[in-house]
């Protein structure tokens, strides 16, 4: 959990003792961050929950297992003295199994894995600042929990950084790496230990991003990207860098209070739906596939122009097929726009969910059609498919968290409505 900035100034643990209680901050270099009041019903349960489970597994180890509020002093160096500790953070569960780690004041130095479950007051505070203090001190296991998604994000150190994350659905077994007890040994965690909860987030919790007056706008690589450029330049932003060219996923622009995420295409409104980026670009299909929840969607961009349509191999007569009342297997990323759309025609379907390249299916004989994004036709037509029927027209549409419009429209709204101004 974290939020807004207290203020400007630089502050060390030894500052933060003498704060009331009643009030609880995070200090993170220094900055200090106010913490929301006390979290959901859902987020305790969750925690206490994926705690309980890890303090099973740790029976007859060493290992200790922690809920919030505890303090973890993240030291650069752990023989600091208090004041010269800037970074003090309250994960909502943790385990440390190095017991001169523990005082009674607090844990000296990194957990061996640290726990947060977010909520929407917190995403972006655990998502990009909490997770930059945990790989820099060293923790072991960053689990992330996103629990109206219920997927799982995993940080793994390499002893030297976070790579890649390893993201799974909160169901089934999730190997706990670090428990002591052998190399590779550990425990699982039993996600499915929440079937029966309702997960949904009931914090009604404000945005309150770790700066107020700092945007952060999800972009995915590509055509999305490229075409976004001279929109953002109309608004007087432009990134520092070609994330083509780069391999970092934050990137600063010529504005000191915007900064760009890059992200999955698909992941765009994930990001802005929880705060973790205020707004973001995503294309008409990636949206409806969202479902739009939490996201407000003043523009379409008119960038990013393709078709939504169904195409099958040439030598299909697709339409004496639907005549018939055949059922037809139908591959596709697409699953919701699939559905209504056939589900409107009154045709009979099996949607096969797959993640790329489906003009293959038809060819390798997993479907009878397939239903894909198509601009030039040419990857049909070099797969021998053609378009049978076309669904929607696609566009990619600006989309704010609307938290967030409220909480920073000073700063939000001359940027919507200079992009507006400069759609073609
Ligand atoms: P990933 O490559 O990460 O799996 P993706 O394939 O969905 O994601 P892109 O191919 O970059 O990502 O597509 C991003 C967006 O661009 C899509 O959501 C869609 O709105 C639009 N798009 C996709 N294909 C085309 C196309 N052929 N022409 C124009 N726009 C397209
Ligand atoms: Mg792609």
């Amino acid at each position: 959990m974290g939020y807004a900035l207290r203020d400007e100034h630089y502050y060390t643990y030894a500052d933060y003792c003498t704060w009331p209680e009643d009030v609880r901050y995070e200090l993170i270099d220094g900055a200090a961050f106010m913490m929301a009041p006390a979290p959901s019903v859902n987020h305790q349960t969750m925690a206490f929950e994926i705690g309980r489970q890890i303090r099973n597994l740790l029976e007859g180890h060493p290992g200790r297992v922690l809920l919030a509020p505890v303090d973890v002093l993240l030291a650069r160096d752990d023989s600091a003295n208090d004041d010269a500790v800037d970074t003090v953070v309250q994960p909502d569960a943790l385990v440390v199994c190095d017991p001169h780690k523990v005082t009674q004041r607090g844990i000296r130095g990194a957990p061996d894995w640290v726990l947060e479950v977010i909520s929407p007051a917190s995403a972006s505070h655990d998502q990009i600042i909490k997770l930059a203090a945990y790989e820099r001190a060293g923790v072991r296991e960053y689990w992330l929990i996103h629990p109206t998604d219920r997927v799982l994000t995993i940080y793994r150190y390499d002893g030297n950084a976070y790579g890649r994350p390893q993201i799974v659905a909160l169901v089934g077994e999730t190997p706990i790496d670090v428990l002591p007890g052998g190399e590779r040994s550990m425990g699982t965690y039993r996600g499915q230990a929440f079937g029966g909860l309702n997960t949904a987030i009931s914090d009604g919790g404000k945005v309150k991003s770790a700066a107020m007056n700092q945007i952060t706008i999800a972009l995915s690589k590509g055509r999305i990207f490229e075409e976004t450029l001279p929109l953002l330049a109309a608004a007087g932003i432009v990134p520092a860098e070609d994330p083509e060219k780069s391999r970092k996923l934050i990137i600063g622009t010529n504005r000191d209070d915007v900064r760009v995420v890059i992200v999955r295409a698909s992941d765009v409104p994930t990001y802005v739906q929880y705060g973790a980026a205020d707004m973001g670009i995503a294309g008409k299909d990636v949206l409806i596939e969202h479902g739009g929840a939490g996201l407000y969607q003043p523009l379409d961009l008119n960038i990013a122009k393709c078709r939504m349509c169904v195409a099958a191999p040439a030598g299909f007569d697709y339409a004496a097929a639907v005549r018939r009342g055949a059922r037809l297997r139908i591959a596709t990323k697409y699953i919701t726009t699939a559905r209504e759309h056939f589900a409107a025609k009154g045709v009979h379907v099996d949607l096969i969910k797959l993640y790329g390249s489906m003009e293959l299916a038809p060819l390798a004989g997993l479907a009878e059609a397939i239903v894909d994004l198509v601009s030039s036709g040419s990857t049909l037509k070099a797969n021998n498919l053609v378009e049978v029927e076309e669904i929607m027209n696609i566009s990619s549409r600006l989309v704010v968290n609307q938290a967030s419009l409220k909480m920073k429209r000073e700063v939000l709204q001359p940027v919507i409505d200079a992009i507006g101004g400069a759609i073609q």
